[in-house]
């Protein structure tokens, strides 16, 4: 006797739903896919509790003629293709002919249509995948699907079901992308009578582009468009400044279709090269349109991922075209380099130069080293013009010198990394006033050894010395407890603007002036994160933050952790936030984007968060913020106090990143290099 039977249409179909139907957001994806297919100009969604309630779709499309609509319910009923030819060939989002089935076989579904203007229209009402009742009913042109009970009757799915703020962001970032892939279609979403999302379906994508992401992204997006023979590609890419902490701003729709694609996204982010910053992902729209033929689309029941005929020609295509395009975008003169808007992302000046202007060099007020001269710079040139450069410097350069705006008076908030020199507190003197200091530098940098009056203490210095080689290059971790003293170093130069040349008995050092700056702000910011609740100030004008409605649902669930780091942030309607207050010392003329980062990044983590880490993490964009770039010029003065503070630092080995700050040449590997010793 045998065992194999044909299973029912009905188990068949549960099963199918297994497949397609995975969760809310599975179900408003094939129904507005249905609706697009239906050639609509205008789609509503509607939501009631995360899509568990309630899911309405209702569009102005073809509709079905009255003997299709029963049709449209059975499985493998399709209106979209014909024969396998067709396959190979798809124009619609559509072609499987599962989806109807498969949503009214978990749900009680009703679903109204009319393929004409008459009024006429037809109504369908199944629950569990069993017609209950067809009927005659007034309508207009269209088609409106309500999907009630989700997963009522597959208990096992409904548990699987995480929060509505979860299953509503799935949604909303699904009809998103579908909204940027249609800018020619009006679409609107509602959740629990709250207005997510309108487009206009006017067809320009940067406006939708900015209702999704906001006004200030849209503001910075360039457009792009290039063809080839078998591609067109159109769309918006963001400037490198606006980044954001994961990818989730990128979409790549292929014919009308969003899809996931490793290889179409590697080849926009190498298209940006090292314009991005590590870990930061930009804003980026692409419309890709091929033939049919070029792309298979039957590779995952939800269709999400794709295959290209092509994929190499594809991609060379748009990483190029997106090299171009920033190419042509940095072809300012250096040194004249717009200022960032406020909030970006401010990319380290140096990576531009090195990977985009390749030929000058930069120009530092103090002399930059050319092949011609010494590669080491008497440092009594320099003192000259100290005033001078004192008087010009970049505000950051003058923060290095002057104590933090709130430490003023009050010793109790000197932080910890305070020079070791006492007269820390008067503005531009802490070196200088140091008397052994005073005479390091008057001496000459080059004066051997013995001419140095620092002399008596070398022994000591030497053992300090020899314990700081030991720990160079190599990187420590922020948390541990503090490590061997930092080796006295006097400054003889800087190079190319970006790293202090420095000496002491035992060689040579080069100091990352932007590592070693950020590494000094860390401390001093994460100490502050510690307890930011005290310098909290409420802002006469708070800071308007925009977010996609998944987004603001998250942060609206966090809200008390960012409190915990002193940003006091209230939700202001739709998807904009107010923040009300921040901690005071956050780096003067960055606090937006202080806080646009620390969002991003409690966004990109999700669960993860914590307050330790989203101090850590906020001291160290902070850190960032604050920190001088490479590529400044530097006096010996500042050169000295940076050294200083490096010093007083817990941990001046590595960068926050956990990059090394300093490295060495011992006097014994420079006498090997020359040859003085064997
Ligand atoms: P598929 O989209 O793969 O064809 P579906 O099960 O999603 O399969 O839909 C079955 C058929 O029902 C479609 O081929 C289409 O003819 C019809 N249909 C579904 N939704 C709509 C709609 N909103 N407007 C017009 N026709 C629709
Ligand atoms: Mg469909």
């Amino acid at each position: 006797m045998g065992k194999i039977q044909l299973l029912s249409e009905h188990i068949a179909n549960q099963i199918a739903a297994g497949e397609v139907v995975e969760r809310p957001s599975s179900v408003v994806k094939e129904l507005v896919e249905n609706s697009v297919d239906a050639e609509s100009t205008r789609i509503d969604v509607t939501i009631e509790e995360g899509g568990l309630q309630l899911i309405r779709v209702s569009d102005n499309g073809s509709g079905m003629a009255l003997e299709d609509c029963e049709l449209a319910f059975q499985r493998h009923a399709t209106s979209k293709i014909a024969t396998s030819k067709d396959l190979f060939s798809i124009r619609t989002l559509g072609f499987r002919g599962e989806a109807l089935p498969s949503i009214a076989s978990v749900s009680k579904l009703e679903c109204v249509t009319s393929s004409t203007t008459d009024g006429l229209g037809r109504k369908v009402l199944i629950e569990g995948g069993t017609i209950r009742s067809v009927e005659e009913t007034a309508a207009s042109r269209g088609t409106e699907v309500t999907v009630r009970d989700l997963f009522y009757n597959t208990p096992a799915r409904l548990k699987y079901m995480k929060t509505i703020q979860t299953e509503l962001g799935h949604i909303s970032d699904y009809l998103y992308r579908l909204a940027l892939a249609h800018p020619g279609i009006a679409f609107s979403l509602k959740h629990n009578g709250n207005v997510l999302l309108q487009t206009l379906g006017n067809g320009d994508l940067l406006q939708v582009i900015a209702g999704i992401y906001g006004t200030a992204i849209g503001k910075q997006m360039l457009p792009l468009q290039v063809e080839s023979l078998d591609y067109t590609i159109s769309g918006f890419v963001a400037k490198p400044e606006m980044t954001r902490a994961n990818r989730g701003g990128i979409s790549t729709i292929v014919n009308g279709r969003y899809v996931r694609n490793f290889a179409l996204n590697q080849a926009l982010l190498q298209g940006y090269h090292t314009l991005l910053p590590i870990n930061r992902f930009p804003v980026a729209v692409l419309q890709i349109g091929m033939d049919p033929s070029l792309v298979d689309v039957n590779v995952h029941p939800s269709k999400l991922e794709v295959r290209f005929s092509k994929e190499a020609e594809l991609t060379a295509l748009i990483e190029a075209e997106v090299k171009r395009l920033f190419g042509r975008q940095v072809l300012i003169p250096q040194g004249v380099k717009p200022a960032a808007p406020k909030g970006a992302y401010v990319q380290e000046q140096l990576d531009l130069a090195r990977t985009l202007e390749p030929a000058p060099a930069p120009a530092p007020k103090q002399q930059s080293f050319t092949p011609t001269e010494m590669s080491i710079q008497n440092a009594g040139q320099q003192r000259e013009s100290k005033a001078q450069s004192f008087a010009e410097a970049p505000p950051q350069i003058k923060e290095i010198l002057t104590p933090y705006r709130s430490d003023s008076g009050k010793t109790s908030e000197v932080p910890a990394w305070t020079p070791r020199v006492e007269s820390t507190k008067s503005t531009f003197t802490p070196a200088v006033s140091s008397p052994v200091r005073t005479q390091s530098t008057s001496s000459n940098a080059y004066a051997p050894p013995s001419g140095n009056p620092r002399s008596a203490s070398i022994q000591q210095q030497r053992r300090t010395n020899e314990a700081f080689m030991d720990l160079l290059p190599a990187t420590t971790d922020s948390e541990t407890p503090k490590l061997p003293a930092f080796p006295r170093l006097d400054p003889i130069g800087q190079m190319h603007g970006t790293y202090l040349v420095a000496q002491n008995d035992e060689g040579l050092f080069l100091i990352d002036q932007h590592a070693a700056h950020e590494r000094i702000n860390y401390e001093y910011y994460y100490e502050r994160f510690g307890n930011p609740a005290e310098a909290s100030q409420e802002l006469l004008v708070p800071i308007t933050l925009e977010f996609t409605p998944s987004e603001a649902g998250l942060i609206a669930d966090k809200l008390s952790l960012f409190e915990q780091a002193g940003v006091y942030m209230e939700a202001f309607g739709g998807n904009t936030f107010l923040v009300r207050a921040h901690p005071h010392w956050f780096p003067s003329g960055e606090e937006k984007g202080i806080v646009e980062e620390m969002c991003e990044w409690v966004l990109s983590e999700k669960k993860a968060v914590d307050i330790a880490k989203l101090r850590e993490k906020a001291a160290i964009m902070c850190s960032c913020k604050a920190s001088i770039k490479a590529n400044q010029g530097l006096s010996v003065l500042e050169m000295e106090t940076l050294i200083d503070r490096l010093a007083s630092c817990r941990n001046p080995y590595t960068c926050p990143h956990g990059r090394p700050i300093v490295v060495s040449f011992t006097t014994y590997e420079l006498e090997k290099m020359f040859k003085r010793v064997m």
